[in-house]
C-alpha cells in the first residue's frame, strides 16, 4: 500500500466528482489493508467507504453544481434482487461499493458514477454538519442495521463487547433508542472511560463481566472469546447480535449449547441499506448520536500511511484524513 499522484477523475454524464473534506479509517479498511477481507476486493484500489466532501465537477445533465456540501451513501444496491425487493439491500447480490469495488475517499477527489447520482446517493449535506460528522454516517448506518436486525426493545439492558468506534456508536445509538442500561466490556481502561463519557452505565474489563445478565449483547469486536462471553451473560430467550466480522479461514469454538438451552436469537449484521444511511445522517444532524467525538486523531493525505499505522497501534478512536 502506498500513496500515488494519479489524474483526477473525469465525471461520466450524470455523475459527479466529489472533492474530500474528510474520510474517516474504519475497521474495513484496515481488515482490507491487512488481507483479513477479500469478498469482492479489487486490486488494486483506493481505500476509504466513510466521506464527505464538496462537488468539484459534474458531468452533463447532473442537478448539482459545484461547491456543494455533500456526503455519499457509498454502497448502491441493484434495486432487483430478492434481497432488495424483501428490504434488505445491504445483502443485494449486485452491490457496488466504494473503498474496494470503487475507489474510495483516500483520495483528494472521487468520483461519483451517473448510477449513484440518479439513486439519490449524493445526499446534500446542512451547512451545521462538519464533513467529518457527514463522514460518520455510514458507520452508524451499519451500527442502525445492527440493532435492528437484533431488535433492541425500549429499556432493555444491553451490553456491548468491545469499545473501538463501531462499540461506542452501538452506545450512542442505544442510548438515544432509549435502552434501559448500557454495560460496555473492554480490556483497555482508555477505551472504558471513553465508553462511560459516551453514555455507557457501566465498563467492565471482561474477566469482570461474568455476573451480568443482560437481555441483548452486541459482539462489536471480531473476537470468539467475546462472542462466547455474550452468550454466557445473556439471559435465557435473550438476543446477539455478532456485529464484527470476525477472521476469515478461521472456525473458532462458540459454546453452542448456551444458544441452545437458553433459547437465544442470534443475528449477524453486515453493511448498510441506503434509508439506513439517510436516518443516520438525521441522527447526527439532530444531534441525538454525537458521532463526530469519536474522531480524536487527524491527519492530512500524505500522512495516510502514518494514519493507518496510527489506527493499527489502536491508539485513535477514529482517524480522519483532511486532504
Ligand atoms: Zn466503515
Ligand atoms: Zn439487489
Amino acid at each position: 500500500m502506498g500513496l500515488e499522484t494519479v489524474p483526477d477523475p473525469v465525471p461520466e454524464p450524470g455523475g459527479l466528482t466529489i472533492r474530500i473534506a474528510a474520510a474517516a479509517i474504519c475497521g474495513t479498511d484496515m481488515r482490507i489493508y491487512k488481507g483479513l477481507k477479500t469478498r469482492g476486493v479489487r486490486l488494486p484500489s483506493v481505500l476509504g467507504h466513510e466521506f464527505a466532501g464538496v462537488v468539484e465537477e459534474t458531468g452533463s445533465g447532473t442537478p448539482w453544481r459545484k461547491g456543494q456540501r455533500v456526503a455519499l451513501c457509498p454502497a448502491l444496491a441493484c434495486g432487483t434482487c430478492r434481497f432488495c425487493r424483501s428490504g434488505a439491500s445491504n445483502i443485494c447480490e449486485g452491490l457496488t461499493a466504494y473503498g474496494y469495488g470503487l475507489d474510495g475517499g483516500f483520495a483528494e477527489v472521487v468520483n461519483v458514477p451517473r448510477a449513484f447520482v440518479e439513486a439519490g446517493h449524493v445526499i446534500s449535506q446542512p451547512d451545521e454538519m462538519s464533513f467529518e460528522q457527514a463522514a460518520l454516517a455510514e458507520p452508524l448506518a451499519c451500527v442502525v442495521n445492527g440493532q435492528a436486525r437484533m431488535g433492541l426493545a425500549p429499556g432493555s439492558h444491553v451490553v456491548v463487547l468491545g469499545a473501538g468506534p463501531i462499540g461506542l456508536l452501538h452506545v450512542m445509538l442505544a442510548k438515544a433508542r432509549g435502552a434501559g442500561r448500557i454495560s460496555v466490556v473492554q480490556r483497555s481502561a482508555a477505551r472504558r472511560q471513553a465508553a462511560l463519557s459516551m453514555g455507557a452505565d457501566e465498563a467492565l474489563g471482561p474477566e469482570e463481566a461474568g455476573h451480568l445478565q443482560v437481555d441483548a449483547a452486541i459482539v462489536a469486536v471480531g473476537s470468539a472469546d467475546l462472542a462466547n462471553l455474550a452468550a454466557r451473560i445473556t439471559r435465557p430467550r435473550g438476543r446477539i447480535n455478532l456485529f464484527a466480522g470476525f477472521p476469515v479461514g478461521e472456525l473458532p469454538r462458540f459454546d453452542l449449547n448456551a444458544v441452545h438451552y437458553g433459547e437465544h436469537q442470534v443475528t449477524g449484521a453486515f453493511g448498510l441499506t441506503f434509508a439506513q444511511f439517510r436516518e443516520a445522517l438525521a441522527l447526527i444532524a439532530s444531534g441525538e448520536v454525537p458521532a463526530g467525538s469519536l474522531v480524536t486523531h487527524r491527519f492530512p493525505l500524505g500522512g495516510a500511511m502514518e494514519a493507518i499505522a496510527a489506527v493499527e497501534k489502536g491508539a485513535p478512536l477514529k482517524a480522519v484524513i483532511t486532504p
